[in-house]
């Protein structure tokens, strides 16, 4: 649905939003570098994280089952957007923002589905939002690498409200869009 140029231009003028908002001395504050969090999202909306499914084609692995939901196979965008947990993940987070999910993203990807969640907020908002989705997602990624390379896993719960805190941190760092969206802090 979405051509490339699309995607760049999105990125571009909309994704980028913490990393133009903070300063260069509130960034270093920033546990997660935020420009290593936005080449994760370029990445991501190509569907070129390391995924299992990508592993899985290259021989790196044999079980390409996703380490959230143990049920579908792992590409980026079950990852971030059609898996169970990163749906409950999304859920619980947007009912704290008050904004209405998208009630199914099936046959979505991950890009569409974010693009439709924006396009009832207000400009300002639509910046918070994508603060989120980067900060979200990241933290998703997080989560299945623990999973993946070190056995190690959160519950949902403590998975959501590490979420929480890590935004805190990004607005005391100078991510007031994430602020103005309605984030916790
Ligand atoms: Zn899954």
């Amino acid at each position: 649905m979405y051509r490339t140029e699309q995607i760049n231009r999105h990125l571009r003028n909309h994704g980028l939003v913490l990393f133009t908002e903070a300063s260069n001395e509130q960034k270093n504050k920033i546990t997660n570098n935020p420009q290593k969090v936005k080449f994760f999202m370029w990445l991501a909306v190509r569907q070129r994280i390391w995924t299992s499914d990508r592993r899985r084609h290259r021989g790196l692995t044999s079980d390409a089952t996703c380490r959230l939901c143990d049920q579908e196979e792992e590409t980026a965008d079950h990852l971030l957007c059609t898996c169970s947990f990163t749906r409950q993940v999304w859920h619980t987070l947007l009912s704290v923002l008050g904004i209405q999910n998208s009630p199914s993203p099936a046959g979505l990807n991950f890009l569409e589905w974010w693009l439709l969640l924006r396009q009832v907020l207000s400009k300002e908002h639509k910046k918070g939002l994508d603060t989120a989705v980067m900060l979200v997602s990241w933290m998703i990624w997080k989560e299945r690498n623990a999973r993946v390379f070190n056995g190690t896993q959160q519950s949902l719960s403590q998975l959501v409200q590490g979420i929480l805190e890590e935004g805190s941190n990004w607005i005391r760092a100078g991510a007031s869009k994430l602020a103005g969206v309605g984030w916790p802090h």
